[in-house]
């Protein structure tokens, strides 16, 4: 469910014509939707309104300080993976003891300004890090509540590059070695394990796997209360998959039934990361055609939105809908085209052989399900400029991140010392 819909035949943003936008702020941008978030949040929350639970938005899904922003005044803490992430999440309004700091290989540095922001749990994921931050906390006089994560070995049966909880993957601690883990953390200064943390992927379309890591996650539980560890919170991560082509997935209720049924009476506080799931149907990404081109075996359509401000089609062979922001007539033919950028890379391809409608020169596209890992992914190859970002809330629309200029962009270079400037 979101609010993008045609309105007389022109694509909105909830009340706000999309190529209102286009003539205001040029092309491409991104677009997303306010109240597409706050139902997702909702939807959400509402699934665990009868439990002691935490949602802490995925920041990386997309970390634009106004989206931040939105889900924080429903009442959102934050998952981080940086510092810079963390520092987004302050100025968004979420409070230090509403976030968890996850990944793999937090520095040294930001494991101590996170514990001087007070953060109220670092998620732990190797033992080398448990013993940094066990004397960084301790240098600094205070102890640190901490969760370890633990890897279930699930195959989570998502794309590869996004699957996280098997054996073979970086992250977390091995299930079996969990125990010893707790044990070494319980006897080091300046750390509390508090919780259990799992994650086991992203675009889980299928709930099993969350069954089996979160039953994992239970059983672990029991056997750390047994040895004597006050287990207070459980974090179950993100991971749940959201609709890219309209197909039918299991919803945040049937998710929550998972969840309540594997670990709904420990009596833990659920904390829960939720990334694509809120953010990813609230944004979309509009793109001008640059040309219709006819090439020896297929029609190309070549819009001015690369695979530089949309990365997923390259990384992860993503399928994202692409829509005329002008409704076509009902009885409109289709018939199969490539939609292309203009990066100098084969992988710059946001559809293949895609049946839409006839498409011509300076038709206005939207690339859909494009609000989670978009902008944020999004990088200045072929020195083209980042993609602005708007926010709509009803009539209203908003710059939350302006296009760069030509001039900020070359600033950010300099020549050597030894190269001469007067040429
Ligand atoms: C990426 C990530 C998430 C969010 O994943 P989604 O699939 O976007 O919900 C949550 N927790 C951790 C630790 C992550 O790395």
């Amino acid at each position: 469910m979101n609010h993008f819909q045609y309105i007389d035949g022109a694509l909105h943003a909830e009340d706000v014509p999309l190529a209102d936008i286009a003539a205001a702020v040029g092309t491409p941008f991104y677009c997303y939707s306010t109240a597409t978030l706050e139902r997702h949040y909702k939807v959400f929350s509402e699934a665990f309104a009868d439990h002691d639970a935490l949602i802490c938005y995925a920041v990386k899904a997309n970390a634009n300080l106004a989206v931040i922003r939105t889900l924080a005044d429903l009442g959102a803490g934050a998952d981080v993976v940086s510092e810079g992430e963390l520092r987004k999440a302050l100025a968004g309004g979420v409070p230090a003891d509403r976030i968890v700091f996850s990944g793999v290989g937090k520095t040294h540095a930001e494991i101590a300004y996170a514990l001087d922001c007070g953060v109220m749990q670092l998620n732990v994921e190797s033992i080398p890090e448990l013993e940094a931050l066990s004397a960084i906390a301790a240098g600094k006089g205070i102890t640190a509540s901490i969760g370890i994560r633990i890897n279930p070995d699930v195959d989570a049966r998502t794309h590869e590059k996004i699957s996280t909880g098997k054996a073979e993957n970086k992250f977390g601690i091995a299930a079996a070695a969990a125990p010893e883990a707790f044990a070494r953390a319980a006897a080091l200064p300046g750390v509390r394990p508090v919780s259990v943390a799992v994650h086991i992927g992203s675009q889980l379309t299928d709930l099993e796997p969350f069954r089996a890591a979160f039953t994992t996650l239970a059983a672990l539980v029991g056997e750390l209360r047994a040895q004597g560890h006050e287990i207070e919170r459980v974090d179950l991560g993100g991971g749940l998959g959201i609709p890219y082509r309209e197909e039918s997935l299991p919803l945040p209720i049937d998710y929550a039934a998972v969840v309540k049924g594997a670990v709904g009476n420990l009596g833990c506080q659920l904390v829960f990361e939720p990334g694509r799931m809120l953010v990813g149907n609230a944004g979309v990404l509009v793109s001008r055609v640059i040309y219709v081109k006819e090439g020896e075996a297929k029609r190309f359509v070549i819009v001015d939105a690369a695979m530089n401000d949309l990365m997923r089609p390259a990384m992860y062979d993503a399928w994202h809908d692409i829509k005329p922001l002008n409704a076509p007539p009902q009885d409109a033919p289709v018939a199969p085209v490539d939609v292309v950028g203009p990066a100098c890379e084969t992988s710059d391809t946001f559809a293949r052989q895609r049946n839409l409608t006839p498409i011509r020169e300076g038709d206005l596209l939207a690339i859909l399900t494009a609000g989670a890992y978009g902008a944020v992914m999004a990088s200045t190859y072929n020195v083209r400029l980042l993609t602005p970002e708007i926010l709509v809330r009803g009539s209203k629309w908003s710059i939350v991140r302006a296009r760069p200029s030509y001039e900020d962009l070359l600033r950010q270079d300099s020549l050597a010392t030894w190269q001469d400037r007067s040429i």
